[in-house]
């Protein structure tokens, strides 16, 4: 089954093409997140990774990885309220 909230980056909430842990939850892409720079499956593995590559991509200005995918109107704030506590 899949949860809507598995869409979204667990750094960043960045909504992915598809479920970053897959749709079980448990079988990482090992993709990179457009926003983050998060690699699914290795800086997101665990909640305290999750929290330390958050506020390392916060503290360096919340740059996008891939600067091209960022849309026009973007705010970090509608964003992350969809990573917040998704880190297990
Ligand atoms: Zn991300």
């Amino acid at each position: 089954m899949t949860d809507e909230r598995n869409l979204h980056c667990r750094v960043c909430g960045l909504e992915q093409a598809s479920p970053p842990w897959g749709a079980d939850g448990k079988t990482p892409t090992w993709e990179i997140c457009a926003c983050c720079g998060t690699e699914f499956g290795y800086q997101d593995a665990t909640p305290k990774a999750v929290m330390r590559a958050r506020t390392s991509w916060i503290s360096r200005g919340y740059p996008w990885h891939e600067e091209s995918a960022r849309p026009a109107a973007w705010r970090l704030e509608d964003q992350i309220i969809h990573a917040q506590g998704l880190g297990r």
